[in-house]
């Protein structure tokens, strides 16, 4: 079949001259040389984003208004700049020549996006943006398609095909005298073409023939139309071959509602012409009666990994018979597990069907296409910076006094919010400045990929010089490749000595102007604002000489830094726009979740109505809470935000399987077996006590022999952290939690990630359990599950009961019969049974996550509220290698 459509055929399909149509393509810089060469999807698209943008600007000065206001400045000057060096000051002239905009991102307020709109003056045009908007539109449904189960679709196609039945009545009636007409010679016909068919795509001859234009026109834009509905993702490896499928649909837009449900079955991919044709029983008309087809071979798109019950849906089988299949080929499996590629791959040809590897990005890609053609013109952003440095040398300060100092107060009495950013505006420009200092926040949204500081801040106070935090923050810096510029703080104690932090960070190779390198320094005070105006300054400055660009209008896209589930508002989050701008009403993909925007916040708890490039809001209205660090990309409808975001889920899901099946001590060890010399387990480990991190330790490090080393990664007190876990990742570490549990932040990474956690209370288990697994032992291994965590938010003394805790499940199940730990902070304080475990004065065997309950601990009255009680189980597994 082929796969390419003329230049021809495109004017057709949008309707519009083909001088025309060669004119714009020429416009948008596309030489063509005659109306018969071919158009390829990228040039499509290309033409298309020409128009878009040619007609927001010369037909839409209405949009002025509706874009965010803008101000752009042009201007060289010499602007001295002071520089400290220790406590002399030098001066430098600095040539500085700018270009900026400042943009008002509160007066954006408009809610037509010139790029989307189809009331453009010119008719043609808009014709044309159109109809390639609707093929585009029809690669993506056809992609999402891919995805989706065939029941669905066909029932979405039957009621879409009856609404557009309804309004293209009367071209319908044409169609069908036309088709029925031609009924008879493809009767005829049919058994003469097929071997022509065979060859390649093929225009069906009655209906090119015999139409006269006009209504040939209709045929192609009612089938092209239709095409959607009837044609699956095959077509989407380029839009091309839609218009082909167009033609080769036009006259069959009759088909009775079982037959089109039943062509867009399996993968929606259209039959090959014969099969279809004798389905169709030779006769093209709605009464025509259908005879047995064939067996059907499906192609079903397989991905890394599929669950036995998603590849029976997309076989069109029962569970059942596709676990019966692989009982007979010798594998066991359930219906809901997940089996790879290759086996998958082997029951689907064992059924008689076929397989092929599915693209595992179709809808991203489609999301890429989706978003690259709104790339206008870029103009300046504003810098995002992130402070950074070593504990107590005062970033919390720092981001205090500028956001206290700084940020213009909204209405609401001047209160500022924690949205985790915020953004003032100084003389130089706007700053935004991410508000989680820390270096785990840093790396973490690093490991994801995202690249969100322009700037590093270092703060180094000026009475303690470098410490270790200090060059560990310089060498995140310089790997994500951010400048640095360092504010000395604390300048106003008597013992600060900013010459020793230059000579320290000399060390670092983070060499100041003044040293003649290239790193700003700035003496500051957070506590009395001493030196901040200059800092800002700086910061402009640095921004200026990075020449930091963005798109400024069209759809937004970013990154998300913060996230929660607030209890009136539901899934709240902080995004940082990156590109475009972000609008109330918008669909937005964020990470695994979409939605629509209910509501924009900023930091002073106003509500704009948009955020531009570098600004950070609040984002009300998503389906759930977004991870920090996931990237948000607005689109056009919900359906695709929710396909893409439902694709990443099970995406996720199934590399984080793939993940923890690789991950496991066991299965790390036997991975380094294969290879040779003596192998490395590496631990994390945290314990609730000084004593038990030490004996752990050395009795673990112990175990190593000539075969195994046991390397303990990091080891301390405390509750499993956001940065033990990120460090596990890293170096692929078993994690020991001993009597201490992961925060909710670690559990995200742990869980995304596969790290292999495992929860110890008993010195002797770890020891054993480790010793097993490094001798290559197999055998029986105790595990302890913990299914269910309640929190104490209230205590009742009752001289029957003893303290009754007043508790609300927050995860899994409370079941009366299993054992229990407290919790405080993260950390074990006792362990036994439950006494009584009760709703609404009745006792109950189970007590579920989202409900209330009292909790009555057997031999323990020293419960508090906000203590954590954790219902866990013992099960007995098989060591698997
Ligand atoms: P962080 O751990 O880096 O966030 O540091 P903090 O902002 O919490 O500051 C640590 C301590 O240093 C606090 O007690 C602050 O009050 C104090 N501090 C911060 N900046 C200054 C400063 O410029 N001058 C003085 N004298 N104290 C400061």
């Amino acid at each position: 079949m082929s796969q390419q459509t003329t230049i021809r055929k495109l004017a057709e399909l949008v309707n519009t001259p083909v001088e025309k149509l060669l004119e714009q393509l020429a416009e948008a810089g596309m030489k063509f040389s005659g109306p018969d060469q071919v158009v390829t999807s990228t040039e499509k698209m290309k033409l298309l984003g020409f128009l878009r943008r040619t007609h927001g600007k010369t037909e839409k000065p209405a949009d002025e208004t509706a874009a965010p206001k803008k101000i752009t400045l042009n201007r060289r000057k010499v602007q001295e700049v002071t520089v400290a060096a220790g406590r002399s000051k030098t001066t430098v002239n600095v040539e500085v020549r700018q270009k900026r905009t400042y943009v008002k991102p509160n007066e954006a307020d408009a809610p037509v996006v010139a790029t989307t709109s189809h009331t453009e003056t010119d008719p043609e045009r808009a014709e044309i943006l159109r109809k390639l908007e609707e093929s585009k539109q029809r690669n993506l449904q056809e992609q999402q398609r891919l995805a989706e189960g065939d029941r669905r679709r066909a029932e979405e196609l039957e009621r879409k095909r009856k609404e557009e039945e309804a309004a293209r009545a009367a071209a319908e009636a044409i169609a069908r005298a036309e088709a029925e007409a031609n009924a008879a010679n493809a009767g005829e016909a049919s058994g003469e073409e097929r071997p022509a068919r065979a060859g390649g795509h093929h225009v069906p001859k009655q209906v090119v023939r015999k139409d006269p234009p006009r209504v040939d026109d209709r045929n192609g834009a009612a089938a092209a139309a239709n095409k959607h509905k009837t044609r699956g993702s095959h077509a989407m490896v380029s839009g091309i071959e839609d218009d082909d499928a167009a033609s080769r649909f036009a006259g069959q837009l009759h088909l009775s509602a079982a037959e089109r449900a039943r062509r867009t079955t399996s993968r929606g991919k259209p039959k090959p012409r014969r099969q279809m044709e004798q389905s169709r029983g030779g006769g093209g008309g709605a009464h025509g009666f259908e005879r047995p087809t064939a067996p059907v071979v499906r192609e079903v798109a397989i991905g890394e990994t599929i669950t036995v019950a998603d590849l029976a849906q997309k076989l069109a089988l029962k569970g059942g018979d596709v676990v019966k299949a692989m009982f007979k080929m010798g594998v066991m499996a359930t219906i809901t597990q997940t089996i790879d590629h290759d086996t998958a791959a082997l029951v689907t040809e064992e059924l008689g069907h076929k397989a092929i590897r599915a693209e595992s990005n179709d809808a991203e890609s489609e999301l890429l296409a989706h978003t690259e053609e709104h790339q206008g013109d870029k103009v300046s952003r504003p810098p995002v910076v992130t402070i950074m440095g070593h504990v107590d040398h005062g970033k919390t300060s720092l981001l205090d006094y500028i956001r206290r100092t700084k940020v213009a107060t909204g209405e609401a009495g001047g209160i500022t919010q924690h949205i985790g950013a915020y953004h003032v505006e100084t003389p130089k420009g706007v700053i935004s400045f991410l508000d989680t200092p820390g270096h785990a926040a840093f790396t973490a949204m690093r490991a994801r990929g995202a690249k969100l500081t322009d700037i590093v801040v270092l703060v180094v106070a000026a009475d303690d010089g470098v410490m270790p935090q200090t060059k560990e923050a310089i060498q995140h810096a310089k790997a994500a490749k951010v400048p640095l510029i360092v504010a000395v703080n604390k300048i106003d104690k008597s013992d600060a000595d900013p010459m020793r932090v230059k000579n320290e960070l000399l060390a670092e190779e983070v060499v100041a102007e003044d040293f003649g390198g290239d790193t700003q320094m700035v003496e500051i005070s957070a506590k009395t604002g001493q030196g901040i105006d200059e800092l800002l300054d700086a910061i402009s400055l640095q921004a200026e000489v990075l020449e930091l660009k963005a798109v400024q209008d069209g759809r937004a896209s970013g990154v998300v830094i913060e996230s929660s589930l607030d209890k009136g508002r539901g899934p709240v989050a902080t995004v940082l726009v990156q590109q475009g701008t972000l609008k109330k009403g918008d669909y937005l993909v964020c990470g695994i979740q979409y939605g629509r925007v209910r509501a924009l916040f900023d930091e002073t708890g106003g509500q704009p109505a948009s955020a531009g490039p570098s600004i950070p809001v609040q984002v009300l209205g998503l389906s759930g809470v977004p991870d920090a660090g996931d990237d948000f990309v607005v689109v056009e409808d919900e359906r695709l935000a929710k396909d893409v975001a439902q694709q990443r889920d099970a995406k996720r899901r199934e590399s984080r399987l793939v993940k923890q099946a690789g991950n496991r001590m066991e299965d790390i060890l036997a991975q380094m077996g294969q290879g040779e010399g003596q192998q490395v387990l590496n631990l994390v480990i945290k314990a609730d006590v000084q004593g038990s991190v030490e004996a752990l330790k050395q009795s673990l490090v112990g175990l190593s022999n000539e075969l195994i080393r046991i390397n303990v990664i990091t080891a301390g007190v405390g509750g499993i952290t956001e940065s033990d876990a990120n460090a596990a990742v890293t170096a692929k570490a078993t994690v020991i939690g001993f009597n201490v549990r992961a925060d909710a932040s670690a559990r995200r990474i742990i869980e995304a990630n596969g790290v292999d956690l495992r929860y110890f209370s008993i010195i002797y288990d770890v020891i054993d359990q480790v010793k097993q697994v490094a001798s290559g032992l197999l055998g029986k291994e105790i595990r302890e599950e913990i299914i269910g965590t309640a929190e104490v938010r209230d205590v009742f003394r009752s001289s029957k009961f003893g303290a009754v805790a007043g508790c609300m499940v927050v995860e899994g199940v409370v079941k009366r019969n299993k054992p229990i730990r407290v919790l405080r902070d993260s950390t074990v304080i006792f362990e036994g049974e439950l006494e009584s475990l009760r709703r609404f004065k009745e006792n109950v065997e189970e007590v579920r996550n989202g409900t209330e309950c009292g909790i009555g601990v057997k031999a323990y009255n020293d419960i508090k509220p906000g203590d954590q009680i954790e219902c866990f189980e013992r099960i007995e597994v098989a060591r698997t290698l």
